[in-house]
């Protein structure tokens, strides 16, 4: 069997350890220390915008504090793009509220900003203001955020962006997740940098930003004892995720540049293909990290199936994956609220995630392509060297 090709893993710069071995040599082996200091300023450095950041125990968490921020309590609805992971769902579910889901539009995949102006409508006749909005930038895509920002600063409802997967994607040359009243990132082992686990909560204001340390240190009121008049959570990122962080830091630049390559690396193979299209930016206003590089397939044309080629892919020990199953498709959220039409559930039928890994070989490429161009029977001559 040839070994394992990942949809997409960690891909270390080097300097990780060097930070590692700081914080043990100092005895910061704790939930602070300098490697969260630091790693918050490299982010907040990066993403530019005066954004203060609050380092965490992962993206989840994050977007759980962003709602607790935003006052969702139990019985409020918030809205949030049906196509994503369930990470961005379940952090409302936590706190007793409701999600209401919005479908995507057929550019950028992410949340319609005509059916989220829809429903903020509709549940308003209904009685009942959203809390707030979750949109996401899926596989590095930006959302349409001027349209979306429109909706929701006319109806003065809070933004939070979910940048899990978008961290070094850029809308308008504004980095992403700097866009909402809050922002999250994650860094989880499979997104574009990783502290092996862990998250950030991307904040405008000092003040936002204690409060979530605050909350992630189990809400510690000032007194010598210990006090509390508020419920706490144990969300801080500790001193060696961080110290992973900033040595991954370092390459950020590299790897966004890494993932775009093996995007370009697809788009080569896919334009010759009539019927397999390339996820890609609808214009120069849009600049993806290209997380994941996505494929959506007309089966009409080529007469395969997007599950067709993953158990292609699957013989040859190469990792792929259907995109997102909607939200409002997910049996644990048949009874939300949703709003639109059938684009996420199209795209969901047709597409698949391919390796995207920017530490992708020039070797496992040729066995990548020599699959796609099998299964679709394309028989140009195709070498990654050229
Ligand atoms: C990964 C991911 C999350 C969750 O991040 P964790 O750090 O794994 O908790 C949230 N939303 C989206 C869209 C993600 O891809």
């Amino acid at each position: 069997m040839e070994s394992k090709i990942w949809l997409s893993s960690p891909h270390l710069g080097g300097n990780e350890l060097k930070y590692v071995k700081e914080a043990f040599d100092n005895n910061w082996v704790a939930p602070l220390g300098p490697n969260v200091d630091g790693f918050e300023l490299d982010l907040e450095t990066f993403l530019n915008e005066n954004v203060k950041i609050a380092a965490l125990s992962a993206g989840t968490a994050a977007l759980h504090l962003a709602l607790i921020e935003c006052d969702v309590n139990h019985g409020d609805e918030v809205i949030c793009q049906s196509m994503t992971f369930s990470a961005s769902a379940n952090p409302i579910v936590y706190l007793g509220a409701v999600p209401v889901f919005i479908d995507s539009e057929k550019d950028t995949w992410n949340m319609c900003p005509v059916a989220l102006k829809e429903a903020i409508e509709d549940r308003i006749s209904k009685g009942k203001k959203p809390k707030a909005i979750i949109v996401v930038n899926l596989y590095g895509m930006p959302a349409k955020m001027d349209e979306i920002l429109s909706v929701a600063t006319k109806y003065d409802i809070p933004l939070i962006e979910d940048a899990a997967e978008s961290l070094g994607s850029k809308y308008k040359g504004r980095a992403c997740g700097t866009f909402g009243r809050f922002g999250i990132l994650s860094f989880n082992g499979n997104k574009i940098i990783t502290t092996s686990g862990g998250g950030a909560l991307v904040c405008h204001s000092q003040e936002d930003k204690e409060q979530a340390v605050f909350l992630s240190t189990q809400a510690r009121d000032k007194a010598p004892h210990y006090q509390h008049s508020q419920i706490g959570y144990n969300y801080r990122m500790s001193n060696i995720s961080a110290g992973i962080g900033r040595g991954q830091m370092e390459v950020l630049k590299e790897r966004v540049e890494g993932r775009r390559k093996v995007h370009s690396f697809y788009s080569e193979i896919c334009k010759d293909i009539d019927g397999v299209d390339l996820f890609s930016e609808p214009n120069s206003d849009f600049y993806s990290n290209h997380w994941l590089s996505v494929i959506t397939i007309d089966e009409a044309k080529v007469s395969k199936s997007a599950e067709d080629l993953r158990l292609a892919f699957l013989e040859d020990n190469i990792e792929s994956r259907p995109i997102w199953k909607p939200m409002h498709l997910q049996p644990i959220f048949q009874d939300s609220p949703y709003y639109g039409g059938k684009v996420a559930e199209g795209l969901f039928g047709n597409s698949l995630c391919l390796p995207s890994g920017s530490n992708l070989s020039d070797d496992q490429k040729e066995r990548i392509a020599k699959v796609m161009i099998d299964v679709f029977s394309n028989k140009k001559e195709y070498s990654v060297l050229s």
